[in-house]
C-alpha cells in the first residue's frame, strides 16, 4: 500500500541527508525515484537538494501554482518507485492534496520532508495540510543549541540578533537558524549567539 509520510524537524534534524539516502537505496536497487523540491524564489528556476554535510544532487524544482498530480502523471508513473519532497513546508496545500491524489490513485508512495513550524511557532501552511492527511509521520529528532534538550523549532538571528517578529520566509539572505528547544526560543543565551555570530563590524 502506497502511503504519504511527512518526516518533520527543526532546522538542522538531517532531513535532506536523510531525503538523498532514501534516493540512494531506491536508486542501487535499480528503481526510478523523483526528487522534487518547491522553490520560493521562482528566479532560480532549479531545485537543490542539499545538507549540511555536504552532499547535493539536483531536483525537480515545482512552482506554487504547478499542478503535482497532472506532473507527476504525465511522466511515466509505471516506473517511478517513490516521490521524494524536500522542504515541503513550501508546498502549497492544494499541493499536499494532490501527492495525496498521487498516492491513492497513482499508488505510488510519497515521502515527504520539511519543517513543521516556522521561526515564529507556527505552523507552515503545507506542513499544517500534510500532518491532516499524511498517513504517517515521523519526527527527527535534533539537540538545542543551548542546553542538549530536544529542539522543537529554530530561532533566527539577523545581525547576531533573535528575531521574533517578520516575515516567515526571510528575503536578504544574511540569516541564520539555530535549532532550540521552547524555552530557550524564548531564553536563549545572548553571550553564546554572540559568540556563535560575531557581528562583523
Ligand atoms: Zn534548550
Amino acid at each position: 500500500m502506497a502511503q504519504l509520510f511527512f518526516e518533520y524537524g527543526a532546522m538542522s534534524s538531517g532531513k535532506s541527508i536523510e531525503i538523498l539516502k532514501v534516493a540512494h537505496n531506491y536508486e542501487s536497487q535499480g528503481r526510478q525515484v523523483l526528487l522534487m523540491t518547491p522553490i520560493t524564489d521562482t528566479r532560480a528556476g532549479v531545485g537543490i537538494v542539499s545538507s549540511r554535510i555536504g552532499l547535493s544532487r539536483e531536483a525537480l524544482a515545482v512552482k506554487p501554482e504547478d499542478d503535482l498530480f497532472a506532473l507527476i502523471k504525465g511522466m511515466k508513473a509505471a516506473d517511478l518507485a517513490v516521490v521524494l519532497v524536500d522542504e515541503a513546508q513550501f508546498l502549497s496545500p492544494k499541493q499536499v492534496d494532490e501527492l495525496a491524489y498521487v498516492v491513492d490513485h497513482l499508488h505510488i508512495p510519497v515521502m515527504t520532508f520539511g519543517l513543521k513550524q516556522d521561526a515564529f511557532n507556527h505552523l507552515f501552511d503545507g506542513s499544517k495540510r500534510l500532518i491532516e492527511l499524511a498517513d504517517k509521520l515521523e519526527e527527527m529528532k535534533t539537540i538545542c543549541s543551548f542546553c542538549g534538550k530536544k529542539a522543537t523549532t529554530q530561532l533566527r538571528i539577523v545581525d547576531g540578533q533573535p528575531q521574533r517578529t517578520g516575515a516567515q520566509v526571510f528575503i536578504g539572505g544574511d540569516e541564520a537558524y539555530i535549532p532550540t528547544c521552547r524555552r530557550h526560543w524564548y531564553e536563549p543565551d545572548l553571550d553564546k549567539i554572540t559568540a556563535m555570530f560575531p557581528v562583523k563590524k
